[in-house]
């Protein structure tokens, strides 16, 4: 476009300026028309009290059509609440939802369930016991019988239940159920979809595979899907955006790369794995910990730090003659310890350390590496690998 231009402006000026002109405002409406879209769903400042307590507070979540979010977080934290308030089975105290731009519901006014164009699957689903799998998996859909039929037997077949259509479902095992009950979730083509650990009940065998199918269905057909779990793993998996959540607030939003790389906090890094905590007192905006200092800066003296680090990060070198490898900026000081156990657990090898100055870590190293108790080794906290918070109570 630029070439053109400049060949343009060389040639037919007047013609290179209006043609300029027009595409400088076409490119300001795009970003603008981009800008003003409203997202698929909106959840604006959500919070609910149960007896006082904030079961959900102030949660802000956007999603796109397509995006997949994983709600993700330990038992009790608030996952479960801030779903059903979306769904509109349950009201909250404060905050909105929005489904492209149009209020669902705020703190007094309400859109009931099933007019807002939102499939759920929540962990304790129910098929109606007195139809068939098949009129289960049609009975959201409009239309003539026959084309109800043919797009039920569709989802049946993606969900691994072809032939299942015409079983009653007490005739059926619980994951099986629990199939049918996610391709009825599906088959209306839902704008959003809540989905409440709905594979939880699955054996792992199926598991990975119902769950990509499923996945691939919604991102098809533009759905924007809202998921809650306590499984790391299961978020990394299938999440396009994670929203960590702890006491009934988001504590760290962003894509899996980022949340497992960029913890906000000690809590947000040991989610996703075990993690070592070293700790370090600030002098000079220094710490200084048997891996040599940390940079602390902007934390004033006499301040506690945890320094976090995976157990995969931890490096370890070999004794040479009572030496270690000598430090540099990137990897600090080399730390003398002896290991206190090795353990073997299939695809990697775990070993506690114990460093002279007393603490223990533990390293993860690919495969097997079993040294005996009581070897010494150096080791080496990268810099890039550590993590530095103040200490939290
Ligand atoms: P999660 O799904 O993350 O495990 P929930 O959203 O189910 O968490 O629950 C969050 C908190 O709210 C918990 O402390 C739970 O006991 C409480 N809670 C949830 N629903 C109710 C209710 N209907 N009445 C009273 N307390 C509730
Ligand atoms: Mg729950």
């Amino acid at each position: 476009m630029r070439r053109l231009l400049l060949k343009l402006m060389t040639q037919r000026p007047a013609v290179a300026k209006s043609l300029h002109a027009t595409y400088i405002s076409l490119s300001v409406f795009v970003s603008w028309a981009l800008l003003l879209s409203n997202p698929r769903l909106e959840i604006r400042n959500l919070s609910r009290r149960f007896a006082g307590q904030f079961a959900v507070d102030a949660v802000s979540l956007r999603l796109e059509p397509g995006q997949v979010t994983c709600l993700l977080g330990p038992s009790g934290c608030g996952k479960s609440t801030t779903l059903r308030i979306v769904a509109g089975v349950e009201q909250q105290d404060a905050g909105e939802v929005l489904i492209d731009g149009a209020l669902i519901c705020d703190g007094a006014r309400s859109q009931p369930p099933e007019l807002r164009n939102i499939g759920m699957m929540f962990q304790d689903f129910a098929l109606f016991p007195h139809l068939s799998v098949w009129e289960n998996v049609a009975f959201g859909l409009k239309g003539a019988k026959s084309a109800r039929r043919i797009r039920a037997g569709e989802l049946l077949e993606r969900v691994d239940l072809g032939g299942y259509g015409a079983k009653m479902p007490h005739e059926l095992s619980g994951g099986e159920q629990q199939r049918v009950a996610l391709a009825r979730a599906v088959a209306p083509g839902p704008k959003i979809m809540l989905l409440d650990e709905p594979f939880s009940g699955l054996d792992d065998r199926l598991r990975d595979g119902i769950r990509d199918e499923t996945l691939e269905v919604l991102r098809e057909a533009g759905t924007a899907v809202l998921m809650v779990t306590h499984d790391p793993g299961e978020a990394m998996k299938m999440a396009d955006e994670i929203a960590l959540m702890r006491n009934g607030k988001i504590v760290q939003k962003g894509a899996p790369y980022t949340i497992y790389n960029s913890p906000a906090d000690k809590y947000a890094a040991s989610f996703f794995s075990n993690i070592n905590i070293m700790t370090g007192k600030v002098k000079g905006s220094l710490a200084k910990t048997p891996f040599g200092e940390f940079f602390a800066p902007g934390h004033p003296d006499g301040t506690i730090l945890d320094i976090v680090i995976r157990p995969q990060h931890i490096r370890i070198d070999f004794d040479r003659a009572g030496q270690g490898p000598s430090p540099t900026d990137a990897m600090g000081h080399a730390a003398r310890a002896t290991v206190v156990r090795a353990r073997f657990l299939g695809q990697n090898s775990l070993i506690d350390f114990k460093l002279e100055q007393g603490a223990v870590l533990t390293a993860s190293v690919p495969s097997v590496f079993l040294p005996k108790p009581g070897t010494l080794f150096w080791l080496l906290a990268p810099r890039k690998n550590c993590y530095v918070f103040p200490r939290s109570v």
